[in-house]
């Protein structure tokens, strides 16, 4: 029998992981970190200290041979991560070393380039994890599984979807994707490839189903223009640190606009460790439109004094000057710097994300506005999901054809399962529950 187990994602967003089992044989897809879920019982100034914590709260299941905390035998043959969002990802770092982490080569480098920014500690430490990268077209045979990843448009780079196929037919995981981005056409072939895989099980995500918002990444860059035009003072942009067509819509309006974007050493970071990959089309770090923003700090991390070393590195007192021709990239953290900034009248924020999230995953929206309100700054919210939008979650369900649905990394899945319509078979998921393909 071949079946699934949900150990995460279910009720939520994010959190996903999910056991496919076949005879010996058994893959996880996804191991990531439930935000919600750990919010319930930590934040900040609470933070888990051990294993046995997580074990409590159901951060981590109840699985045996799995973690390095435990002595027993290894029980998968691999893991197989959709893409590097810690809510898919994050949780890996608990897994015994001896089992193999399948990856596209662009998640391996985030998750490497993530070590380096953030060091180690209990809930994020890959030391030791052997990955085994790939990219659309290969094959992974595990046993009587065989694993097709095909590439996905998301707001990272470096998303796939996965196709499981098992003795009793094919089980589709879409992990998390979109068609409003720069890379439709990545998705539309994994919805085809899904589609002729005829499959058994799709696992479809769900997140966009309530405060969806019809637009696309290529509005979003003709709005941040507009704005920037109109704009005679510091445009301050809020954006997640991997979203890298974010960055380069950011980076186009730059260009257009004659400014220059400040991106923080964090980004800058990133910038370089992909730079390398032609597929990506990251923008130098040397390209004259770019500046690397030094924050003001006692002492840098040596992969920031590496960045350092560039012509084009700017410090606070720096934008305080050119508040006219930047456009900064900021974060809830990088706050204080506005101190010396002193933003003059004129200048804006723009939330270019779906919240202003710490680090934690924790909102912060109270204290940002407080923030803005005290500088006189007027907030923008100019975002495109990261996620499909409900009516492309039908059609993509309904182009795969599936036998079963499962939604999950979904809020409401009665919505979900109403929307999409009785003539499909959609599965509500209980957590820790097996089910047949
Ligand atoms: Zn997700
Ligand atoms: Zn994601």
């Amino acid at each position: 029998m071949v079946s699934l187990t949900f150990y995460g994602g279910v009720g939520e967003i994010g959190g996903n992981k999910i056991l496919i089992e076949s005879g010996e044989d058994r893959i996880l897809l996804d191991f990531g970190m439930s935000f919600a879920l750990r919010r319930k019982f930590y934040y900040t100034f609470l933070c888990p200290k051990t294993e046995k914590s997580l074990l409590e709260f159901g951060l981590l299941p109840r699985l045996k041979g799995v973690y390095r905390f435990d002595r027993s035998e290894p029980s998968l043959n691999g893991v197989f991560l959709s893409h590097s969002h810690l809510d898919h990802a994050g949780y890996v770092s608990f897994l015994k070393r001896e089992i193999p982490i399948f990856c596209g080569e662009t998640t391996a480098t985030i998750l490497k380039a993530l070590m380096e920014l953030r060091g180690r500690d209990l809930e994020f430490d890959l030391e030791g994890l052997e990955f085994k990268t790939f990219r659309t077209g290969k094959k992974i045979r595990l046993g009587s599984l065989e694993i097709e990843p095909i590439h996905v448009d998301h707001s990272v780079p470096g998303a796939y979807g996965l196709i499981v196929h098992t003795e009793e037919g094919s089980v589709v995981y879409t992990g998390d994707f979109r068609l409003h981005g720069s890379r439709p056409e990545m998705t539309e072939e994994f919805l085809r490839k899904a589609g002729e895989a005829d499959p058994q099980a799709v696992i479809v995500e769900g997140t966009n189903v309530v405060g969806a918002e019809m637009s696309s990444e290529a509005e979003v860059s003709a709005k941040l223009e507009k704005l920037v035009q109109k704009t005679s003072g510091l445009v301050l942009a809020d954006f997640a640190v991997g979203d890298l067509d974010r960055l380069r819509s950011f980076h186009g309006v730059a260009e257009k606009t004659g400014r220059q974007l400040a991106v923080t050493l964090k980004q800058a970071h990133l910038l370089r460790r992909l730079g390398g990959d032609p597929h990506l089309k990251v923008p130098c770090l040397e390209d004259g439109c770019l500046l690397v923003f030094k924050r003001s700090k006692k002492r840098y991390a040596p992969w920031e004094q590496a960045l350092m070393e560039l012509d084009n590195v700017v410090d606070p007192a720096g934008v305080a000057a050119n508040q006219g021709k930047i456009i900064l990239s900021t974060s809830f953290y990088s706050l204080g710097e506005l101190l010396e900034i002193n933003p003059k009248a004129g200048s804006c924020y723009v939330l270019s994300s779906s919240e202003p999230v710490t680090e934690e995953g924790e909102i912060e929206f109270d204290r940002l506005v407080n923030w803005l309100d005290h500088y006189g700054l007027p907030q923008y919210h100019i975002h495109v999901s990261g996620h499909a939008l409900p009516h492309q979650l039908k059609e993509a369900v309904e182009a795969m054809g599936a036998k079963k649905v499962f939604p999950i990394h979904c809020e409401h899945p009665k919505l979900f399962r109403r929307f999409l319509g009785t003539k499909v078979n959609v599965k509500l998921v209980e957590k820790n529950r097996v089910y047949s393909i």
